[in-house]
């Protein structure tokens, strides 16, 4: 059986509470997503949008997902076969994985990676396969991934843009990840739930490479797009053969449910893109303020091109060690964030001994409190 692991976000947050510390551990925004789509819940709900919704979820949202994945992406889903409409994201990915990995298989992932993806692998009787990012630029190693792969391996389990790191992977770098799919005949899980968070560069789903669509299950959902992380709406979409191999598995897992809130996100999903990049820009902002702020304070902040996170190495401070760094932040200076060796297997991994995740979808004037409260902790 595999072990239980403690899970650092909710141990972080809960020390916030406790503490009173400014939460930049956990990432959720702290403001509502757009009326209008909180309107279409209400409406959703009084409309008696109440019982169990299809299993492949609500006609709606599945035509709206098929189209936005046309519209952006320029990519064929058919709504009826292509796409299945789950708890949110790690559903998705939860029941992809618990679909195509077997005892023994071999699973790709970026490491960091985000920390969901180990325990579901182990569970469905696989083991991860890291294929090591490292600071500061955290570019796809050749080298690396080519020495990850083996007659074992089944499926990538791809994240980009990526959590833990900000880092939005280059064309290049998908066209690398995908010739070793062909090639290995593996099957590819994107979890692409920042596909719109992006600050520079621009997000290219893998399922657009040639030779790719038909091996891959693209997942996204509405929380981080829509400023909506609790309403736990996901999809996967793809080639009929993988989306049944998903509905088979979460029709067991929670069947079908969030009814009201699937009606509110084919709102959502559908609304104009300008909406999306408002969004963009005053996360942009937020981004650069905690990034100055942070530089100004000695940490050595990391690029980061997309998600709600911003790396800063801590070794300039004189904190060496991130993670016994996070655990004293929250009642010493009453700021909660993350060490990126939360994303790791090896514990005393060295590249991210020292580096610290902070969240930065926060209200400006948090982020600005945040910064003074650090500061004046590392001035006493
Ligand atoms: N994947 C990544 C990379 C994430 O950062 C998150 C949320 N933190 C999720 C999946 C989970 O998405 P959802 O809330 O839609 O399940």
């Amino acid at each position: 059986m595999a072990a239980a692991r403690t899970n650092v976000f909710t141990e972080m947050t809960a020390l916030a509470m406790r503490t009173g510390a400014i939460n930049l551990g956990q990432g959720f925004p702290d403001e509502d997503g757009p009326s209008a789509v909180i309107d279409a819940a209400i409406e959703a709900l009084r409309a008696g949008h109440n019982q169990y919704a299809p299993l492949p979820g609500v006609p709606a949202l599945r035509d709206a997902v098929c189209a936005h994945q046309a519209r952006r992406y320029g990519l064929e889903v058919d709504p009826e076969t292509g796409v299945q409409v789950t708890f949110g994201a790690t559903e998705a990915i939860a029941s992809g994985l618990f679909a195509l990995v077997g005892s023994g298989d071999e699973v790709l992932m970026l490491e960091p990676s985000f920390d969901a993806y180990a325990p579901i692998v182990e569970r469905a009787g696989g083991r991860c396969a890291p294929v090591a990012l490292s600071p500061p630029d955290w570019r796809l190693d050749p080298d690396a991934l080519a020495a990850a792969v083996n007659h074992r391996t089944r499926v990538l389990l791809l994240n980009s843009p990526h959590n833990p790191t900000g880092r939005v992977l280059e064309l290049s770098e998908l066209e690398q990840l995908a010739c070793v799919c062909i090639e290995r005949d593996l099957i590819a899980i994107t979890d692409e739930v920042y596909e719109h968070l992006v600050y520079d560069g621009h997000h290219t789903p893998l399922a657009t490479i040639p030779g790719m669509a038909q091996r891959t299950l693209t997942v996204s959902s509405l929380g981080k797009t829509h400023s909506l992380t609790g309403w736990k709406v996901g999809w996967a979409s793809g080639p009929p053969e993988l989306v049944a191999r998903v509905r088979a598995i979460k029709q067991f897992l929670t069947f079908a449910g969030g009814t009201p809130f699937q009606h509110a996100a084919a709102v959502a999903v559908a609304r104009p893109d300008d909406e999306v990049a408002v969004l963009v820009g005053e996360l942009r902002v937020k981004r650069d303020r905690l990034a100055r702020g942070l530089g100004r304070l000695g940490f050595d902040v990391l690029p980061t091109a997309g998600t709600y996170f911003l790396n800063a190495d801590a070794s300039p401070v004189d904190h060496d060690d991130a993670r016994e760094l996070c655990l004293r932040l929250p009642e010493e200076a009453g700021v909660a964030a993350i060490p990126l060796s939360a994303f790791v297997a090896a514990p005393g991994d060295d590249r991210t001994r020292s580096i610290i995740r902070f969240a930065f979808c926060k209200r400006e004037q948090v982020i600005e409190d945040a910064l003074e409260r650090l500061g004046a902790w590392l001035r006493e």
